[in-house]
């Protein structure tokens, strides 16, 4: 490891453990003793700039978080690959019984800009490289992302990138759908979606309207 770049860890590291640990000693104690509770799953793009727990003040212990590029869930596939997301998916809605699932997008995504960019380059893993993994991940996005090339035209990119973001956790939360459990879970009043977008120009979060299509910023701010 890079000495210099874990050092700038250590005031931040300092500061936890001086003035936030002891502060929340007793919580961390008794989400060890009673196990963790969560009620959501927050699922996020892997991002730095956009933290689910800094946004929404959030305590240990509240959020269970899932975090892969962009964002996605993958629809249900029962194919033995190395679902990491599902598996977690899976650990929220049925041992947890999270009662919440929140799909957050975020402006300038750059996994989204990729899928949007590459238009004609989705492709599969390179073997002599050994790369294309992120270009086979957002091949999920393939048929949104053309949608929006195609009906998109008076927009600017820009408008296009956020349409493509959205659209994008529009289909997150009906992927999520296709799993058995969470549709069970919904059925049965226990579990509920929801889907938002963060807008990293003004810090602020937008919330999905599945029905119309459109998101709306949350609570007292203007669109
Ligand atoms: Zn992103």
């Amino acid at each position: 490891m890079d000495k210099n770049k874990f050092s700038g860890l250590l005031d931040g590291y300092a500061t936890f453990r001086e003035v936030i640990y002891p502060r929340q000693k007793k919580l961390f104690k008794e989400l060890v003793e009673k196990g963790q509770r969560p009620e959501i799953l927050m699922i996020s793009c892997c991002d730095s700039r956009v933290n689910s727990s800094q946004i929404f003040n959030s305590k240990p212990g509240d959020l269970f978080m899932l975090r892969n590029v962009a964002n996605l869930v993958p629809p249900y596939q029962h194919d033995g690959g190395y679902h990491g997301t599902s598996a977690a998916i899976e650990y929220a809605v049925t041992e947890l019984k999270v009662k919440l699932i929140i799909v957050m997008g975020h402006s300038y995504c750059g996994g989204i800009k990729a899928a949007y960019e590459n238009q004609d380059a989705f492709a599969e893993l390179d073997e002599e490289t050994g790369r294309g993994f992120t270009r086979q991940w957002m091949n999920m996005i393939k048929d949104i992302s053309a949608n929006v090339h195609q009906c998109s035209h008076e927009m600017t990119e820009r408008e296009q990138l956020r349409k493509l973001e959205q659209d994008n956790v529009l289909l997150s939360l009906k992927n999520l759908r296709s799993f058995k459990f969470v549709q069970e879970a919904i059925d049965q009043d226990n579990l509920e979606l929801v889907g938002s977008w963060f807008d990293l120009d003004r810090g602020v979060v937008w919330i999905a309207n599945e029905e119309t299509k459109k998101f709306h910023v949350l609570k007292g701010e203007k669109d």
